[in-house]
Protein backbone atom coordinates (compact mmCIF):
# COMPACT_ATOMS: atom_id res chain seq x y z
CA UNK A 1 0.00 0.00 0.00
CA UNK A 2 1.23 3.54 -1.08
CA UNK A 3 0.99 6.70 1.83
CA UNK A 4 -2.27 7.70 3.26
CA UNK A 5 -1.98 12.08 2.49
CA UNK A 6 -4.84 11.91 4.89
CA UNK A 7 -2.94 10.69 7.88
CA UNK A 8 -1.12 14.13 7.82
CA UNK A 9 -1.82 17.06 9.71
CA UNK A 10 -2.31 20.59 8.25
CA UNK A 11 1.33 21.27 9.19
CA UNK A 12 2.60 18.27 8.00
CA UNK A 13 1.02 18.97 4.31
CA UNK A 14 1.71 22.75 4.21
CA UNK A 15 6.05 21.31 4.64
CA UNK A 16 5.10 18.34 2.42
CA UNK A 17 4.00 20.88 -0.18
CA UNK A 18 7.06 23.07 0.43
CA UNK A 19 9.40 20.08 0.06
CA UNK A 20 7.93 19.32 -3.46
CA UNK A 21 8.55 22.96 -4.46
CA UNK A 22 4.69 23.77 -4.40
CA UNK A 23 3.39 27.16 -3.04
CA UNK A 24 1.85 27.47 0.07
CA UNK A 25 -1.75 28.28 -1.60
CA UNK A 26 -1.28 24.94 -3.24
CA UNK A 27 -1.37 23.21 0.08
CA UNK A 28 -4.20 25.32 0.46
CA UNK A 29 -6.28 23.65 -1.88
CA UNK A 30 -5.06 20.43 -1.59
CA UNK A 31 -6.39 20.51 2.28
CA UNK A 32 -9.47 21.80 1.29
CA UNK A 33 -9.74 19.24 -1.38
CA UNK A 34 -8.93 16.39 1.09
CA UNK A 35 -11.43 17.34 3.76
CA UNK A 36 -14.15 17.91 1.35
CA UNK A 37 -13.57 14.04 0.91
CA UNK A 38 -12.38 14.12 -2.33
CA UNK A 39 -9.79 11.60 -4.15
CA UNK A 40 -6.75 13.58 -4.66
CA UNK A 41 -6.94 12.80 -8.65
CA UNK A 42 -10.30 15.35 -8.40
CA UNK A 43 -9.10 18.40 -5.85
CA UNK A 44 -9.49 20.61 -8.61
CA UNK A 45 -6.92 23.55 -9.87
CA UNK A 46 -3.42 21.52 -9.16
CA UNK A 47 -0.45 21.05 -12.12
CA UNK A 48 -0.32 17.64 -13.92
CA UNK A 49 3.16 17.40 -12.56
CA UNK A 50 2.03 17.56 -8.60
CA UNK A 51 -0.66 15.46 -9.11
CA UNK A 52 1.10 13.15 -11.06
CA UNK A 53 4.03 12.98 -8.07
CA UNK A 54 1.33 13.18 -5.69
CA UNK A 55 -0.21 9.72 -7.32
CA UNK A 56 2.89 8.00 -7.08
CA UNK A 57 3.42 8.29 -3.56
CA UNK A 58 -0.10 8.07 -1.79
CA UNK A 59 -2.98 6.37 -2.23
CA UNK A 60 -5.88 8.32 -4.38
CA UNK A 61 -9.05 6.95 -2.30
CA UNK A 62 -7.65 5.31 0.92
CA UNK A 63 -11.67 4.75 2.00
CA UNK A 64 -14.19 3.72 -0.64
CA UNK A 65 -17.92 3.31 0.05
CA UNK A 66 -18.78 0.25 -1.37
CA UNK A 67 -21.68 -0.61 0.07
CA UNK A 68 -24.73 1.48 1.93
CA UNK A 69 -27.53 -0.24 3.96
CA UNK A 70 -30.41 2.08 4.51
CA UNK A 71 -33.44 2.17 7.06
CA UNK A 72 -36.91 3.54 7.10
CA UNK A 73 -35.84 6.33 9.79
CA UNK A 74 -32.60 7.64 7.92
CA UNK A 75 -30.23 5.31 9.41
CA UNK A 76 -27.11 4.34 6.85
CA UNK A 77 -25.01 1.26 7.39
CA UNK A 78 -21.69 1.58 5.28
CA UNK A 79 -19.33 -1.36 3.87
CA UNK A 80 -15.85 0.97 3.75
CA UNK A 81 -13.11 -0.78 1.34
CA UNK A 82 -9.76 0.25 2.22
CA UNK A 83 -7.17 0.56 -0.73
CA UNK A 84 -5.59 -2.83 0.46
CA UNK A 85 -8.96 -4.57 -0.25
CA UNK A 86 -9.82 -5.20 3.39
CA UNK A 87 -13.13 -3.99 4.80
CA UNK A 88 -14.98 -2.21 7.58
CA UNK A 89 -17.95 -1.14 8.69
CA UNK A 90 -19.44 2.16 10.02
CA UNK A 91 -23.08 3.85 10.65
CA UNK A 92 -24.77 7.34 10.41
CA UNK A 93 -27.51 7.90 12.40
CA UNK A 94 -30.03 10.92 12.40
CA UNK A 95 -31.21 13.13 15.06
CA UNK A 96 -32.92 16.71 15.47
CA UNK A 97 -29.20 18.29 16.15
CA UNK A 98 -27.65 16.50 13.51
CA UNK A 99 -25.65 13.08 12.30
CA UNK A 100 -23.59 10.89 14.34
CA UNK A 101 -21.07 8.47 12.33
CA UNK A 102 -19.45 5.50 13.57
CA UNK A 103 -15.97 4.81 12.79
CA UNK A 104 -13.74 1.52 12.95
CA UNK A 105 -10.47 1.71 14.70
CA UNK A 106 -8.92 -1.47 13.76
CA UNK A 107 -10.20 -4.32 10.70
CA UNK A 108 -10.94 -7.16 13.05
CA UNK A 109 -10.49 -6.70 16.94
CA UNK A 110 -7.80 -8.67 19.46
CA UNK A 111 -9.65 -8.40 22.54
CA UNK A 112 -11.95 -11.46 21.87
CA UNK A 113 -14.98 -10.03 23.66
CA UNK A 114 -17.65 -13.44 24.17
CA UNK A 115 -20.58 -10.98 22.37
CA UNK A 116 -18.86 -9.34 19.75
CA UNK A 117 -18.49 -9.95 16.30
CA UNK A 118 -15.92 -7.96 15.68
CA UNK A 119 -13.15 -10.30 17.07
CA UNK A 120 -14.39 -13.36 15.46
CA UNK A 121 -11.17 -13.62 13.60
CA UNK A 122 -8.70 -11.53 15.29
CA UNK A 123 -6.89 -8.35 14.68
CA UNK A 124 -6.00 -8.59 11.20
CA UNK A 125 -4.56 -4.78 11.16
CA UNK A 126 -4.69 -1.07 12.36
CA UNK A 127 -6.47 1.54 10.79
CA UNK A 128 -3.88 4.82 10.17
CA UNK A 129 -5.06 7.84 11.45
CA UNK A 130 -6.02 9.08 7.88
CA UNK A 131 -8.41 6.19 7.39
CA UNK A 132 -10.13 6.51 10.00
CA UNK A 133 -10.77 10.25 9.37
CA UNK A 134 -11.78 9.47 5.76
CA UNK A 135 -14.41 6.94 6.67
CA UNK A 136 -15.62 10.58 7.98
CA UNK A 137 -14.60 12.59 5.03
CA UNK A 138 -16.39 10.27 2.53
CA UNK A 139 -19.31 10.31 4.12
CA UNK A 140 -19.59 13.66 5.53
CA UNK A 141 -19.39 14.31 1.18
CA UNK A 142 -22.11 11.67 0.58
CA UNK A 143 -24.42 13.63 2.75
CA UNK A 144 -24.47 16.84 1.03
CA UNK A 145 -21.88 18.34 4.22
CA UNK A 146 -18.76 19.83 2.89
CA UNK A 147 -16.04 22.14 5.59
CA UNK A 148 -18.16 25.01 6.31
CA UNK A 149 -20.82 23.08 6.68
CA UNK A 150 -20.90 19.46 8.13
CA UNK A 151 -23.34 17.10 7.61
CA UNK A 152 -22.12 14.86 10.23
CA UNK A 153 -21.67 16.53 13.53
CA UNK A 154 -20.90 13.82 16.04
CA UNK A 155 -18.67 10.99 16.21
CA UNK A 156 -18.20 7.99 18.06
CA UNK A 157 -15.36 5.30 18.16
CA UNK A 158 -17.67 2.17 18.39
CA UNK A 159 -17.05 0.47 14.93
CA UNK A 160 -14.86 -2.54 14.78
CA UNK A 161 -11.74 -2.42 16.71
CA UNK A 162 -10.43 -1.20 19.86
CA UNK A 163 -9.38 2.48 19.66
CA UNK A 164 -6.99 2.51 22.42
CA UNK A 165 -5.13 -0.83 21.52
CA UNK A 166 -4.67 1.46 18.22
CA UNK A 167 -3.11 4.43 20.51
CA UNK A 168 -1.16 6.64 18.54
CA UNK A 169 -2.77 6.36 15.09
CA UNK A 170 -6.54 7.11 16.99
CA UNK A 171 -4.81 10.44 18.97
CA UNK A 172 -3.73 11.30 15.77
CA UNK A 173 -7.02 11.06 13.90
CA UNK A 174 -8.79 13.03 16.84
CA UNK A 175 -6.07 15.68 16.58
CA UNK A 176 -6.53 15.77 13.12
CA UNK A 177 -10.16 16.24 12.69
CA UNK A 178 -10.45 18.37 15.85
CA UNK A 179 -8.43 20.82 13.89
CA UNK A 180 -9.31 24.19 13.13
CA UNK A 181 -9.38 24.83 9.52
CA UNK A 182 -10.09 21.30 9.01
CA UNK A 183 -13.13 19.37 9.31
CA UNK A 184 -12.94 20.62 12.40
CA UNK A 185 -15.36 18.51 14.88
CA UNK A 186 -15.00 19.49 18.39
CA UNK A 187 -14.43 17.01 21.41
CA UNK A 188 -17.01 17.19 23.35
CA UNK A 189 -19.11 15.50 20.31
CA UNK A 190 -16.76 12.97 19.86
CA UNK A 191 -17.09 9.75 22.02
CA UNK A 192 -14.00 6.96 22.35
CA UNK A 193 -15.51 3.67 23.59
CA UNK A 194 -12.56 1.30 24.69
CA UNK A 195 -12.94 -2.25 26.75
CA UNK A 196 -10.93 -0.29 29.32
CA UNK A 197 -7.07 -0.62 28.57
CA UNK A 198 -6.25 1.23 31.85
CA UNK A 199 -2.72 2.46 30.93
CA UNK A 200 -3.89 4.15 27.91
CA UNK A 201 -6.83 5.75 29.42
CA UNK A 202 -4.41 7.65 31.88
CA UNK A 203 -2.54 8.48 28.28
CA UNK A 204 -5.17 9.60 26.91
CA UNK A 205 -6.21 12.29 29.57
CA UNK A 206 -2.90 14.01 28.52
CA UNK A 207 -3.54 14.57 25.09
CA UNK A 208 -5.43 17.18 25.13
CA UNK A 209 -8.40 16.23 23.29
CA UNK A 210 -11.09 15.73 25.69
CA UNK A 211 -13.13 13.70 24.07
CA UNK A 212 -16.04 11.57 25.84
CA UNK A 213 -14.81 8.61 27.56
CA UNK A 214 -16.96 5.72 27.33
CA UNK A 215 -15.82 2.37 28.93
CA UNK A 216 -17.63 -0.86 28.34
CA UNK A 217 -18.21 -2.45 31.59
CA UNK A 218 -21.29 -5.47 30.74
CA UNK A 219 -20.36 -7.03 34.42
CA UNK A 220 -20.61 -5.27 37.91
CA UNK A 221 -17.78 -7.83 39.14
CA UNK A 222 -14.21 -8.60 38.03
CA UNK A 223 -14.82 -12.31 38.12
CA UNK A 224 -18.51 -12.55 35.81
CA UNK A 225 -16.73 -9.88 33.63
CA UNK A 226 -13.88 -12.06 32.46
CA UNK A 227 -16.17 -14.83 31.79
CA UNK A 228 -17.35 -12.03 28.60
CA UNK A 229 -14.54 -9.97 28.54
CA UNK A 230 -10.84 -11.52 28.36
CA UNK A 231 -9.26 -8.24 28.61
CA UNK A 232 -11.01 -8.26 32.81
CA UNK A 233 -8.26 -10.31 33.58
CA UNK A 234 -5.88 -7.65 32.83
CA UNK A 235 -7.38 -4.90 33.90
CA UNK A 236 -9.66 -4.79 36.76
CA UNK A 237 -12.66 -2.83 37.44
CA UNK A 238 -11.64 -0.69 40.36
CA UNK A 239 -9.01 0.29 38.28
CA UNK A 240 -11.29 0.78 35.67
CA UNK A 241 -13.00 3.21 37.79
CA UNK A 242 -9.75 5.15 38.97
CA UNK A 243 -8.97 5.61 35.55
CA UNK A 244 -12.10 7.09 34.73
CA UNK A 245 -11.85 9.51 37.92
CA UNK A 246 -8.32 10.82 36.53
CA UNK A 247 -9.83 11.30 33.42
CA UNK A 248 -12.88 13.57 35.07
CA UNK A 249 -10.10 15.54 37.00
CA UNK A 250 -8.37 16.48 34.17
CA UNK A 251 -11.19 16.77 31.61
CA UNK A 252 -14.40 18.03 33.33
CA UNK A 253 -16.27 15.49 31.03
CA UNK A 254 -18.41 13.15 32.83
CA UNK A 255 -17.71 9.45 31.48
CA UNK A 256 -20.20 6.65 30.17
CA UNK A 257 -20.30 2.91 30.64
CA UNK A 258 -21.74 0.79 29.00
CA UNK A 259 -23.40 -2.48 29.77
CA UNK A 260 -25.39 -4.68 27.15
CA UNK A 261 -27.85 -7.13 29.00
CA UNK A 262 -27.15 -10.69 28.24
CA UNK A 263 -29.62 -13.02 29.87
CA UNK A 264 -28.01 -15.14 32.38
CA UNK A 265 -24.77 -12.96 32.30
CA UNK A 266 -25.00 -9.64 33.74
CA UNK A 267 -28.76 -9.11 34.05
CA UNK A 268 -30.15 -10.25 37.28
CA UNK A 269 -31.14 -8.15 39.98
CA UNK A 270 -28.22 -8.99 42.01
CA UNK A 271 -26.25 -7.11 39.19
CA UNK A 272 -28.27 -4.16 38.89
CA UNK A 273 -27.88 -3.89 42.57
CA UNK A 274 -23.85 -4.84 42.88
CA UNK A 275 -23.45 -1.63 39.99
CA UNK A 276 -25.27 1.10 41.70
CA UNK A 277 -22.87 0.08 44.74
CA UNK A 278 -20.10 0.28 42.76
CA UNK A 279 -21.16 3.27 40.74
CA UNK A 280 -23.31 5.51 42.81
CA UNK A 281 -22.23 8.98 43.45
CA UNK A 282 -19.78 9.21 40.68
CA UNK A 283 -19.88 11.71 37.68
CA UNK A 284 -21.22 8.89 35.45
CA UNK A 285 -24.12 7.48 33.06
CA UNK A 286 -24.74 4.20 32.08
CA UNK A 287 -25.92 3.17 29.12
CA UNK A 288 -28.14 0.18 28.89
CA UNK A 289 -28.16 -2.20 25.49
CA UNK A 290 -30.16 -4.75 24.44
CA UNK A 291 -27.80 -7.56 23.68
CA UNK A 292 -27.83 -7.53 19.49
CA UNK A 293 -27.60 -11.40 19.22
CA UNK A 294 -24.79 -12.70 16.94
CA UNK A 295 -24.89 -15.60 15.13
CA UNK A 296 -21.76 -17.18 15.72
CA UNK A 297 -22.16 -16.15 19.36
CA UNK A 298 -24.13 -18.65 22.23
CA UNK A 299 -24.98 -15.21 23.94
CA UNK A 300 -28.66 -14.31 24.34
CA UNK A 301 -30.29 -11.18 24.99
CA UNK A 302 -33.15 -10.32 27.43
CA UNK A 303 -36.67 -9.29 26.60
CA UNK A 304 -37.33 -5.08 26.60
CA UNK A 305 -39.94 -5.17 29.48
CA UNK A 306 -36.65 -7.00 31.55
CA UNK A 307 -34.09 -4.67 30.18
CA UNK A 308 -36.74 -1.88 31.09
CA UNK A 309 -36.95 -3.26 34.61
CA UNK A 310 -32.83 -3.51 35.29
CA UNK A 311 -33.18 0.57 34.20
CA UNK A 312 -36.00 0.99 37.03
CA UNK A 313 -33.62 -0.72 39.54
CA UNK A 314 -30.63 1.29 38.57
CA UNK A 315 -32.87 4.74 38.41
CA UNK A 316 -33.99 3.71 41.86
CA UNK A 317 -30.49 3.36 43.16
CA UNK A 318 -29.55 6.80 42.31
CA UNK A 319 -27.95 6.15 38.70
CA UNK A 320 -28.54 8.05 35.56
CA UNK A 321 -29.40 5.39 33.27
CA UNK A 322 -30.93 4.83 29.64
CA UNK A 323 -31.69 2.22 28.10
CA UNK A 324 -30.59 2.76 24.19
CA UNK A 325 -32.87 0.78 21.01
CA UNK A 326 -30.98 -1.52 19.24
CA UNK A 327 -30.06 -0.95 15.47
CA UNK A 328 -32.64 -3.16 13.58
CA UNK A 329 -31.90 -6.87 12.63
CA UNK A 330 -32.32 -5.50 9.45
CA UNK A 331 -29.21 -3.41 8.80
CA UNK A 332 -27.35 -3.70 11.74
CA UNK A 333 -27.60 -7.49 12.05
CA UNK A 334 -24.85 -8.34 9.68
CA UNK A 335 -22.73 -6.75 12.10
CA UNK A 336 -23.66 -7.24 15.87
CA UNK A 337 -20.45 -5.32 17.12
CA UNK A 338 -21.77 -2.09 15.88
CA UNK A 339 -23.76 -0.90 18.95
CA UNK A 340 -26.72 1.20 18.89
CA UNK A 341 -26.25 3.48 21.82
CA UNK A 342 -26.62 6.81 19.94
CA UNK A 343 -29.95 5.56 18.69
CA UNK A 344 -33.11 7.04 19.70
CA UNK A 345 -35.44 5.30 17.30
CA UNK A 346 -35.98 1.83 16.58
CA UNK A 347 -34.38 1.60 12.76
CA UNK A 348 -37.05 -0.69 11.67
CA UNK A 349 -36.15 -0.77 8.13
CA UNK A 350 -35.75 -1.96 4.44
CA UNK A 351 -32.92 -3.89 4.60
CA UNK A 352 -32.82 -2.07 1.39
CA UNK A 353 -29.05 -2.30 -0.41
CA UNK A 354 -27.73 0.10 -2.89
CA UNK A 355 -24.46 -0.44 -4.33
CA UNK A 356 -23.10 2.55 -5.22
N1 LIG B 1 -13.60 -1.80 21.51
C1 LIG B 1 -14.41 -0.73 21.97
C2 LIG B 1 -15.34 -0.14 20.94
C3 LIG B 1 -16.03 -1.03 19.97
S1 LIG B 1 -17.47 -1.90 20.45
C4 LIG B 1 -15.15 -1.15 23.21
O1 LIG B 1 -15.01 -2.29 23.65
O2 LIG B 1 -15.85 -0.32 23.80
C5 LIG B 1 -18.68 -0.71 20.84
C6 LIG B 1 -19.65 -1.21 21.91
O3 LIG B 1 -20.54 -2.21 21.39
C7 LIG B 1 -18.98 -1.82 23.11
O4 LIG B 1 -19.64 -1.40 24.29
C8 LIG B 1 -19.22 -3.29 22.89
O5 LIG B 1 -19.07 -4.00 24.07
C9 LIG B 1 -20.61 -3.28 22.32
N2 LIG B 1 -21.01 -4.49 21.62
C10 LIG B 1 -20.26 -5.26 20.83
N3 LIG B 1 -20.97 -6.28 20.35
C11 LIG B 1 -22.20 -6.15 20.83
C12 LIG B 1 -23.39 -6.91 20.68
N4 LIG B 1 -23.42 -8.00 19.94
N5 LIG B 1 -24.50 -6.47 21.33
C13 LIG B 1 -24.47 -5.35 22.09
N6 LIG B 1 -23.38 -4.61 22.27
C14 LIG B 1 -22.24 -5.01 21.65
Amino acid sequence: MKEILQDASREELDALCAEMGEKKFRADQLYRGLMQGKKISEIPGLSKEFRARLAERFEDEPVRIREVFRSSDGTEKYLFELADGNLVEGVLMSYKYGKTQCVSTQVGCRMNCAFCASGLNGLVRNLTAGEILSQILVVNARAGGGVEKRAVTNVVLMGSGEPLDNYDNTVRFLKNVTAAGGICISARNISLSTCGLVPKMYDLAEEGVPVNLTVSLHSPTDEERERIMPVAKAYKIADILKACDHYFKKTGRRYIFEYSLIAGENADAAHAERLISILKGRPCHVNLIRLNEVKEKNLRGISEKDAYRFLGLLEKGGLSATLRRQIGADIGGACGQLRAGYIEKNAEGTGETCPE
